[in-house]
């Protein structure tokens, strides 16, 4: 009867997709001020990502250089926060939903 009921409620609200990754994210201090690959070459971003697990800061995917994808695709590190004041999200790139 239990477990009728678990699967009833699974079915009538499923659970959102849970990420695994989580647990890269530390309290981490941003490492620069401005995207770290643009500041070296001299790029432009519109927005900054930070990266949770060390604290490197890319730009997003609307820059022109999307650096935080590509620190993604190097390392791994999965979890992102939005680096904006007064706006902020975490982002995992693997499952690819707001955590
Ligand atoms: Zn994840
Ligand atoms: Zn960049
Ligand atoms: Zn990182």
């Amino acid at each position: 009867m239990t477990r009728l009921m678990e699967t009833l409620r699974r079915l009538v609200r499923p659970t959102p997709p849970a990420c695994s990754h989580l647990d890269q994210a530390r309290s981490v201090e941003p490492r620069t001020e401005g995207c770290e690959e643009c500041l070296a070459i001299g790029g432009t971003w519109v927005e900054l990502r930070l990266c949770l697990a060390c604290g490197h800061v890319g730009c997003c995917d609307l820059s022109p250089n999307r650096h935080a994808r590509g620190h993604f695709a190097e390392t791994g590190h999965a979890i992102i926060r939005a680096n904006v004041p007064g706006y902020t999200w975490t982002w995992c790139w693997v499952d690819e939903i707001k955590v």
